[in-house]
This record gives C-alpha cells, sequence and structure tokens, in this order.
C-alpha cells in the first residue's frame, strides 16, 4: 500500500491559448490544491489575473510558473484580481511592488481589507455571529485561539488604483475585456468576459467542481446575490470559461445549472429542518442540512452558508428568526410557526 503523498505542489505555467497563459499555483489547503491565476498577453508584456495565496516560499511558485511560459513579474502591466480572497489577491502587494504596474479590483473589498486591517476587530464580528448562531462556549474558544494564529494570507494591504465596476475595459492583445459584477461568492467579486472570442475569465464564481462558498455579514443576501450573478453570467454568449481554480470547461450553461441545483436543494434541506425541528439555531441546523457531522474543517464554511441560506429564506419570506433574549442565541422557525 503506498501513502498518500503529503508533498507539495509547485508552481506550473502552460499555454491554453495563443496569448493566454494558466498559472497554477499551489494552497495549503485540504482539498484545494491550487488555484488559477491567468497572464493575459498584452502589448511588451502581460495583464495578469490574480495572484496566489502569500504564505512562505509562495512567491518563488508565481515565477517558476511564469519562467515555464517564459514570463517574469517585470512583464506584468497591470495587475486585475477577480475578488479580495487571499488565494486571487495575496500576492498583489508584492507583484505591484515588483512590476510597478497598477492594480484593479472591485470597490467592495472591505471584506479582506478591512478585515486585515483590524484582525481583532472581524474576530469579535465573527465571535459575534457565531454566539448568535448557537455555537457553544467549547469549540468557539477553540476557533478564536486558531483564529488568533491564523493570519490572513496576504503580503499586504494594497487598494485598487482603479475601481473594478461595469463599463471598465482591460485591455489585451486578444482584445478588451469587460466587468461583469457577480457578487455572492465574495462581494467584490467580478467576472471578465471576451466578447469576441465569448471567453469568460470566472474567478470563483464558476468552478468545474460546484462549490458553493459565500462571505457571510457584509451584503444583505450574498445567496440571493450568487443566484443573481448566475443570471448575469448565463446571459452571455460564452465557449470558453477560465476559472479561479481547476481546469478551463466550455460547458458553461451546464455548469450554472449544476450551481443553480445545489443551492436549491440546500435551501430545501434549511426548509426541511425548519419545518422538522424548528425553532433551531443556525449551528443546529448544519448537520441536518449537509447529512454530516460538523468538523473542525468544515464548521465555518458549513455555518457561513447555511447563514446565507437561512438569510436568503428570511429576505424571500419563506423563514423568520426569533430574536435571541439575554443573550440567548437565535431560533429559526417557518413563517406562521
Ligand atoms: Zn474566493
Ligand atoms: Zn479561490
Amino acid at each position: 500500500m503506498t501513502q498518500p503523498s503529503r508533498k507539495r505542489e509547485l508552481g506550473r505555467g502552460e499555454r491554453v491559448l495563443p496569448g493566454v497563459w494558466r498559472l497554477r499555483l499551489p494552497l495549503p489547503w485540504p482539498g484545494v490544491p491550487h488555484c488559477n491565476a491567468w497572464a493575459l498577453a498584452a502589448g511588451d508584456g502581460i495583464v495578469l489575473l490574480d495572484t496566489g495565496m502569500h504564505e512562505p516560499g509562495s512567491f518563488a511558485h508565481l515565477e517558476r510558473a511564469l519562467a515555464q511560459v517564459n514570463l517574469r513579474v517585470e512583464n506584468v502591466r497591470l495587475l486585475v484580481c477577480t475578488h479580495a480572497h487571499s488565494d486571487h489577491y495575496g500576492q498583489a502587494a508584492t507583484i505591484i511592488q515588483r512590476a510597478g504596474c497598477e492594480l484593479w479590483m472591485h470597490p467592495n473589498h472591505e471584506h479582506m481589507t478591512r478585515a486585515a486591517e483590524d484582525p481583532e476587530e472581524a474576530l469579535a464580528r465573527r465571535l459575534e455571529v457565531a454566539r448568535q448562531s448557537g455555537v457553544p462556549e467549547a469549540p468557539l474558544r477553540a476557533y478564536e485561539t486558531s483564529a488568533r494564529s491564523r493570519n490572513f494570507g496576504i503580503a499586504g494591504i494594497v487598494l485598487p488604483d482603479r475601481d473594478l465596476l461595469p463599463g471598465v475595459e482591460v485591455h489585451t492583445d486578444l482584445g478588451p475585456w469587460n466587468v461583469v459584477e457577480t457578487p455572492g461568492h465574495a462581494p467584490s467579486h467580478v467576472c471578465l468576459y471576451q466578447e469576441e472570442r465569448r471567453i469568460l475569465i470566472s474567478g470563483d464564481h464558476l468552478l468545474g467542481r460546484v462549490s458553493p462558498y459565500y462571505d457571510y455579514g457584509y451584503t444583505p443576501d450574498p445567496a440571493g446575490e450568487f443566484l443573481e450573478s448566475l443570471s448575469r453570467v448565463e446571459d452571455l454568449d460564452m465557449r470558453l470559461c477560465l476559472p479561479g481554480h481547476g481546469r478551463t470547461f466550455t460547458d458553461i450553461p451546464a455548469h450554472i445549472t449544476a450551481n443553480r441545483i445545489v443551492v436549491a436543494e440546500r435551501l430545501e434541506k434549511c426548509l426541511e429542518t425548519l419545518r422538522d425541528h424548528g425553532p433551531i439555531t443556525a449551528f443546529d441546523a448544519v448537520p441536518l442540512v449537509y447529512g454530516e457531522a460538523i468538523t473542525p474543517l468544515n464548521a465555518n464554511w458549513w455555518l457561513s452558508e447555511t447563514l446565507c441560506y437561512l438569510r436568503h429564506l428570511e429576505v424571500t419570506g419563506r423563514a423568520r428568526r426569533t430574536e435571541g433574549e439575554h443573550g440567548e442565541p437565535e431560533r429559526w422557525v417557518l413563517p406562521g410557526s
């Protein structure tokens, strides 16, 4: 029997189209072994889409991936981030310092930049959400300790030189790319669309594998925003998707449908849980919604996701919450019960 390999991957670069290179950069996360940055030919240099995460040794992976396709960080004329998560924005500070280029990103980046500026306030907010959601004291304290020892996976806080909003065009040798706002996965999320070649750079909005993730607590209804963002992208005529993780794919409408099905199933599971077990805290609802016990690995992700679904059901009139009195957690019920 062979032991599963624990060897970390190295950064790798490959050409996917003339003037388009995929830079595959390793990540330290279980189940998410790497992310993609995309290099696009632009005059005498490149536009770089996304950055990889910042951690010890991470910049060498980016340099190695670029070198494999005969590029260097100094060739970057413009850095564009699809959203401000660490795996897409983490090395931005180092890249713009080395390349002397601008950073363009959507203005709703506070979910990262404000949190990184004041980690204690961000942690206090998360702990308050967790407490309200019914997370018991012991796991709450364990989370607090591990969160204090973690960093944000970014080299530094850098703010965009230009707000990446609809109407802004990113110019490359393939032609101009248009900004499509796609909040949901993150408030700052955008996709970039090249109309003549029908290519979408999708960040984490559309991935080869359906894996919903939302930042809870920054916008009124992340799951609802995600569903709207799926429709916004569906209206585009596309033949190729360059995602933030994994390989390129072509059957984009099928991927959009698959995302809608997963969201609809989870919403249905939430409704069932409220019907059969309400009033219930979000924390107690998680294992019922997913059919699996909470573990330290999935707790944060699944609780945020469940809160986003409950919130979506609330804003669409299909669920309501009872105010927790005297520090009691909030409980969720069907309306009318
Ligand atoms: Zn992300
Ligand atoms: Zn990502």
